[in-house]
């Protein structure tokens, strides 16, 4: 097998990778995205990119592009990005013009998924469902080896399923969504309504851990809501592994009493499905894209 090149196109870096032939990294480099410079310029960063990394893998014959968001099935044009220039543009096809070689745009929930799946803590397992948790939450689908991302590329999209339709309204239209309980972003303003003070989610974690009230309180229900979202969608998939990535994935509870949680409300009388930390970090990112 020959090198390959990933490309993890997010909102403020876009990092590139060679892998060997073994799948290990030979290389990594990483520009600012810039994006309030547009489009094109983002365009032309990546490409320069992509042709500093093709003098190490010259016979990559194809280039992975992970990024937020996704290709409209419908339009062919990018979706749901949260680098909103790229929203109703043709990136692969204009990627494809400026570096000369086929390009493969995938979620980069979905690049998580296929490098844990492929190389980290799902490996081995025949269904591995990969769980992002941050300032988002999203999520993909690999079944053997490959991305399962559905005709509508929606699938592993767990973080817009509503688990209270009286909650908060979610941005994508909806209330309740797992996203609008669950993401960092999400429980601090859960705290900030109980006692008026902006903290960081560390903090949060912190102060329930010291037995703080409302802390406790908040922590509490995100451990609970996370049950509740991870058991939905074990008991529709039931995977051989829950992978966790994202910046809340560091939260040691979310194994212990975030699995009782899930246990509770899994259609089952007993829970057998690993839910682990990821392996990669913040890299799985670019490995995903590479093996694209
Ligand atoms: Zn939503």
């Amino acid at each position: 097998m020959a090198r390959r090149i990933g490309i993890d196109l997010g909102g403020t870096k876009i990092e590139g990778v060679v892998l060997d032939d073994a799948g290990e990294s030979v290389a990594r480099r990483r520009v600012p995205t810039d994006q309030q410079r547009g489009y094109d310029h983002i365009v032309e960063t990546t490409g320069g990119l992509v042709d500093a990394l093709r003098e190490l893998a010259p016979e990559c014959a194809r280039i992975g592009v992970g990024t937020p968001g996704a290709i409209s099935s419908r339009t062919g044009l990018m979706k749901n990005s949260n680098t909103l220039c790229l929203n109703g543009r043709d990136l692969p096809g204009d990627l494809q013009r400026r570096i000369g070689l086929p390009v493969v745009v995938e979620n980069d929930a979905n690049c998580f998924a296929l490098a844990e799946a492929t190389s980290g803590a799902g490996r081995g397992a025949r269904v591995v469902f990969g769980v992002i948790m941050g300032t988002g939450v999203g999520g993909g689908l690999v079944v053997d080896g490959k991305l399962w991302s559905g005709p509508q590329h929606i699938a592993g999209e767990w973080g817009h399923h509503s688990i209270d339709p009286h909650g908060p309204t979610c941005y994508c239209g909806q209330r309740g969504c797992v996203e609008s309980l669950i993401s960092g972003p999400a429980v601090q303003r859960q705290y900030r309504d109980r006692t008026g003070i902006e903290v960081t989610m560390d903090e949060i974690v912190a102060r329930a851990r010291a037995g703080e009230p409302a802390a406790r309180e908040v922590f509490d229900a995100f451990i609970d809501r996370f049950g509740r979202a991870v058991a939905n969608l074990i008991t529709i998939l039931d995977p051989e592994a829950v992978v966790l990535g994202g910046g809340l994935s560091n939260i040691p509870e979310l194994y212990a009493q975030g699995r009782d949680a899930a246990a509770r409300y899994v259609f089952n009388d007993e829970l057998r499905t690993p839910i682990r930390r990821n392996v990669h970090g913040d890299s799985a990112g670019v490995l995903g894209a590479a093996l694209l």
